[in-house]
This record gives C-alpha cells, structure tokens and sequence, in this order.
C-alpha cells in the first residue's frame, strides 16, 4: 500500500499548499531546525485520525491550524489528503486508489472523507484496520519515541511488539468475543430463569 503523495494546506507552517509525491524507494525530508520536517509527519498522522493535540505539540486541536506570521495572517481552515495506492488492497477498501481527507475549520467543524465521500472517524479508523497503518501503529516513529521505547518496561515492550506484529488485533478481537459470550451467557441464565418461573 505505497504513499503516492501528501498534499498539506493550512495545517501548522504549511499556509501555502504543499504537495510531496512519494515515489518508489525511500523518500528523505532535509531542512533546517523549525523547518517543518516533523509537521510533515504530523499531518499524516492527524490525516489518519490522530485525536490528540498534546500528540500533535498542540493545547488544543484548532492549534494545528496555521497561526499567522510576521508577514501574514492566520488562517482558518486546515486541510491534509494522503494518497495510496491500494492495487493490494491492504487497506480496507475496493478501490485502487484510496484517498483520505481531513478539514478542521477555526469553530471547531472538522471533516473526514475517503474518495471525496464525506465518512466518519469510525471509517478512516477501520480502512487502517489490520494494514500495519494507522495513527497509532509502529510504521510512524517520532523524535523521542525510540528512546522511550529502549526505556519501556518489558510489559510495555511487549505490548509494542505485539502491535508490531499484528497480535494486538487478535487480543483485541478475542476480548470482543468473551464479552459476546459474557453477555449471551448472562441472557441464557435470565432465559432458564424466566422458564422456570413459568414452569
Ligand atoms: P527540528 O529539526 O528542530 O525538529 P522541524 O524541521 O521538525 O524542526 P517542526 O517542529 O516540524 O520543525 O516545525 C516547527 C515550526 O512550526 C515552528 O517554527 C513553529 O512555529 C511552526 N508551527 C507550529 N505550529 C504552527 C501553527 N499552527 N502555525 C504556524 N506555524 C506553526
């Protein structure tokens, strides 16, 4: 599921529109400090549902959107489009090209759209599903996290390998289905209750 491009508009430093088509190989991002080179991955992860500002070296969520500067003024609306190619369908989705999208406006109205079809957080979350992707997976390691991995508990690094290598999903499904038969179980004893009171 290759990343065709990023095209940023409004978000954090970015008040121009900003488009970096990723081709085949590795693309490497250089600039001087304050640059931008973390904003840039910042969009991705906010483009893929990121819901925490604090994540995002914000207060608040609006904060991502670009402040204004000496020479011009704030803006109100941030905009992020990630493209992929999907010709292996490991994202969650039919189409062979998938295209997520994300607006926050200063008033706090915010829109997500896959394929330019308005969708909710719900649907950007569940495209990434089980694609090793996503706002919270591996496949995005921000300045300071590998350290803070190296200085994890081995609980905690064990819960990294584990996303990593796709297990979390299956504990994550396998707690759903104890629920299901927590609840179904709980149902049947009211059923057998109910039964024997009319008996
Ligand atoms: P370093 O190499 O030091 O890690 P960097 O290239 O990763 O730097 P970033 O941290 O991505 O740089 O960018 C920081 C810049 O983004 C700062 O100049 C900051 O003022 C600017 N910035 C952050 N949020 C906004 C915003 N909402 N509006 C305008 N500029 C912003």
């Amino acid at each position: 599921m290759p990343l065709k491009s990023l095209t940023i508009n409004g978000f954090k430093s970015f008040a121009d529109k900003t488009k970096i088509d990723f081709t085949s190989g590795i693309t490497g991002i250089v600039g001087p400090n304050g640059s931008g080179k973390s904003n840039i991955t910042e969009a991705i992860r906010w483009v893929m549902g990121e819901q925490s500002a604090r994540s995002l070296r914000g207060d608040k969520m609006v904060d991502v959107i670009f402040a204004g500067s000496d020479t011009r003024p704030q803006m109100n609306r941030a905009e992020v489009t990630l493209q992929f190619d999907n010709s292996n369908h490991e994202l969650k989705s039919q189409q062979e090209n998938v295209t997520i999208k994300r607006k926050l406006f200063r008033n706090g109205d915010s829109e997500f759209s896959i394929n330019n079809k308005n969708c909710r957080l719900k649907d950007i979350n569940e495209i990434f599903m089980d694609s090793g992707m996503g706002k919270q997976s591996f496949s995005i390691i921000s300045q300071g996290r590998v350290e803070e991995i190296f200085n994890s508990k081995p609980v905690e690094r064990r819960s990294i390998i584990e996303e990593s290598a796709g297990v979390s999903l299956f504990k994550q499904k396998k707690q759903q289905a104890e629920n299901k038969l927590e609840e179904t179980t709980d149902n049947l004893h009211r059923v057998s209750d109910i039964v024997s009171e009319l008996s």
